[in-house]
């Protein structure tokens, strides 16, 4: 009774939500695409008039060689950097204020954030304290940004979170052991470089995770209860394009066309699940990557297929069209049939791309705090097609321990 009182409410919550989503002004970030575009956005923050730059980034990314181009291309435009390499997977408080304290004390103006999720996460943050009184904690939730962020520049190296241009960014708290996003429509960056040539040299199982992360993002956003047309089509869009192009880099790490059209492909899932929303495979993933550091991408994976097999009742039809773009199921067969034949080719491709069925790490004992986080996670915000009670997420996470 209470759990169908509370979905009721969820559900209101969600109609004034989605009505806000089109009175809203959600910024798109100008795009620059394609081998150099990150230049093209070098040159781009120099025409802006700001004269130092926080450069947000991880230590990986400039022991590759892939942030000096940049440095270098604002440097010779009389763009001074200082550069914050101090980003590490899944980014917490105080690595924000390291890069807080960097920005004050060196006079930055404005901030570039090169690298995958972590980077533009932990940069959104640091942009948004530069200009804010308060701290990470309390700018947890919707709507807490007293002012807007610093200006804010992304060149994404991953092709996954699509943080480029989404409203959230995520922040993980070692204090509490949870994860949380902080969503404001100005933490969109003002523009972004999508340049695949960036990729090529992402291994392969950080490849598969971000690429089954962008799935997972245009699969949520195409269920969810507030899409749109416009959501729709960016979920359809990439979709069919992950569809197309995540084999291809997965076979071909130096496939530089898939490559841009897998940057492509994550940039459209985030445009549809930034208005769209996500649901329960992020409100489990964040709990793993909290609990156990299971990277975002690899938990996104583990958990699309059953929590397709659990949401099925109440969106055969979109999991039919999604078979449909992805080319997969008999011709002629029915919605069930197709649905299933989705969630089966999700199977198989993490099985190809090595993504293991079940959680190692999880352990009987952790699963009923990491289910209460999850449906608390999974509310009102969250316009998943079908809600989960405790006993049900519980036996949900079981199914995940590994035999
Ligand atoms: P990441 O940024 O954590 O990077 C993972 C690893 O890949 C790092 O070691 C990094 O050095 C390496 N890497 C990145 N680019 C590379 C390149 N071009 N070549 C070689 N190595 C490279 O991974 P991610 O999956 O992009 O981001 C995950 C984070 O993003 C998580 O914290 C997640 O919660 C968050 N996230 C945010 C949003 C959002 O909308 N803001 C959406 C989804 C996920």
């Amino acid at each position: 009774m209470l759990f169908t009182i509370q979905t009721l409410f969820f559900r209101f919550v969600q109609f004034l939500l989605k009505v806000g989503t089109f009175i809203l002004p959600i910024r798109v970030p100008e795009t620059f695409r394609g081998a150099g575009a990150a230049m093209q956005l070098c040159e781009a923050i120099a025409a802006s008039g700001a004269r130092t730059v926080l450069l947000v980034t991880d230590a990986m990314l400039v022991e590759l060689g892939l942030v000096k181009p940049m440095q270098e291309k604002l440097e010779a435009l009389g763009v001074r950097v200082v550069t914050y390499d101090g980003v590490k997977p899944d980014p917490t408080i105080a690595q924000i204020e390291t890069g807080v304290d960097l920005y004050k004390g060196e006079g930055c103006e404005a901030i570039l954030a090169v690298g995958g999720g972590s980077s533009i996460d932990a940069a959104k943050v640091i942009a948004a304290r530069a200009r804010n009184p308060h701290g990470v904690r309390w700018m947890a939730g919707l709507f807490r940004l007293l002012r807007s962020p610093a200006p804010l520049y992304a060149v994404p190296t991953t092709a996954g979170t699509g943080s480029e241009v989404t409203i959230a960014a995520v922040v993980s708290d070692p204090e509490t052991v949870r994860k949380f996003a902080i969503m404001d429509f100005r933490l969109v960056p003002l523009m972004a470089a999508l340049d695949g040539s960036l990729m090529t040299g992402v291994p392969p199982a950080i490849t598969a995770a971000t690429g089954m992360d962008a799935l997972t993002h245009a699969v949520e956003a195409f269920i969810s209860r507030n899409r749109t047309q416009a959501t729709d089509a960016d979920a359809r869009e990439a979709v069919a394009l992950i569809m197309a192009h995540l084999p291809r880099v997965m076979a071909d790490g130096q496939d530089l066309e898939a490559r841009s059209q897998m940057a492509v492909a994550s940039y459209k899932a985030g445009l549809a699940f930034t208005k769209a929303g996500v649901g329960y495979v992020h409100a489990f993933a964040h709990n793993f990557g909290a609990h156990y550091h299971i990277p975002h991408g690899l938990a996104n994976a583990i958990l699309l297929p059953y929590v397709l097999e659990y949401s099925k009742p109440a969106c055969t039809p979109r999991l039919a069209e999604l078979a449909r773009i992805a080319g997969v199921g008999e011709a002629g067969a029915g919605e069930g049939a197709l649905a299933d034949a989705f969630i089966a080719h999700i199977r198989d491709l993490n099985a190809r791309f090595g993504i293991p069925a079940a959680v190692d790490k999880l352990q009987t004992g952790d699963i009923p705090v990491i289910a209460a986080n999850a449906r608390s996670e999974a509310n009102w915000f969250y316009a998943v097609p079908r809600y989960m009670d405790r006993s049900t997420s519980e036996g949900f996470l079981r199914q995940l321990l590994a035999a």
